[in-house]
């Protein structure tokens, strides 16, 4: 969707408000206090995110409980900026989206976090069970790896490192990828054996067939699963399908983006980074992403 395109699908706040009402109530209008069905729902024509239930006399707004409910900002901008973010390969620095959009450079920076929530937002507890939804493993070939971000201080003078506090204090993220299919990654705070094994078998079916590293914290999944290892010092990596290039492909991504447009980030924040790149990398190929992240706007 280009600009023209965009214009073209939301001209207006009415519109977007409809839309949005699509999105959210898929079967039809409900109100949010009684349960009342879309007949007895109507539109307040002073305040058009208002709605009115004829059944219990209450209002509701129907962004109520997203990402959008505390702002006063435009909806127009809420979704150019969501457009935008979506478009970029690597996403958008606040400092652009407050260059595109005209608002403070604070506003520009919520709103890209509030718009990370819903692209990190992609299960909600209790939707299914766990037990029985094989659809919530990764089951097939899946490559595991573990990265570091940050952690430029070896390169620096000890002044600088002293400057710089926490900022270059490296982080471990673990990614999962299930190639042909999605990628998981989860910022850790440790790479210790029992933390990493705990996130596999929460993501990962028994008896898939996984490749790693040679790390020793991988060494105890061959009594769960077929794990080949890809020994990168004898060149392995490059013989048939024992390798784990799609998931350092996508922590090259990612590294690029956290490093190249965001500069810096913080531990409290890897994880929302995280999350952003492997929706990407998830919807690489959907043409219903926007309406994804809508769907997901819902927290
Ligand atoms: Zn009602």
């Amino acid at each position: 969707m280009n600009f023209q395109e965009f214009k073209k699908k939301f001209p207006s706040k009415p519109k977007i408000i409809a839309y949005f009402v699509k999105v959210r109530y898929k079967n039809g209008l409900v109100c949010n206090h009684c349960g009342g069905s879309e007949e007895q729902i109507y539109q307040r024509l002073d305040l058009p995110k208002m709605f009115e239930c004829k059944s219990c006399g209450n209002s509701f707004s129907v962004f109520a409980g997203t990402i959008f409910e505390k702002s006063s900002t435009d909806l127009k901008k809420w979704f150019y900026a969501i457009h935008l973010f979506l478009n970029g390969k690597k996403g958008i620095s606040a400092l652009q989206l407050q260059r595109e959009i005209g608002t403070t450079y604070k506003t520009a920076w919520r709103m890209l976090r509030q718009i990370r929530l819903a692209m990190g937002n992609k299960k909600k507890k209790g939707d299914k069970k766990d037990d029985d939804n094989d659809d919530d493993f990764m089951q097939t070939i899946i490559e595991i790896d573990e990265t570091y971000i940050g952690g430029k201080a070896e390169n620096k003078h000890m002044s600088e490192r002293v400057a710089a506090k926490g900022i270059f204090k490296k982080m471990i993220v673990l990614g999962m990828l299930e190639r042909g299919e999605e990628v998981r990654a989860f910022v850790l705070d440790d790479a210790k054996r029992d933390t990493i094994m705990a996130k596999i078998h929460e993501n990962v079916k028994k008896g898939s067939q996984i490749m790693t590293d040679e790390h020793k914290a991988y060494y105890w999944l061959y009594s769960q699963y077929q794990h080949q290892v890809v020994n990168h010092s004898q060149g392995e990596y490059k013989k048939n399908d024992a390798h784990t290039n799609s998931i350092e492909g996508f922590w090259s991504t990612l590294k690029r983006g956290v490093y190249g447009i965001y500069h810096h980030v913080s531990k409290k924040h890897l994880q929302l980074y995280v999350n952003e790149f492997a929706f990407r990398y998830n919807n690489r190929k959907n043409k219903g992403m926007f309406d994804l992240v809508l769907a997901q706007a819902i927290l």
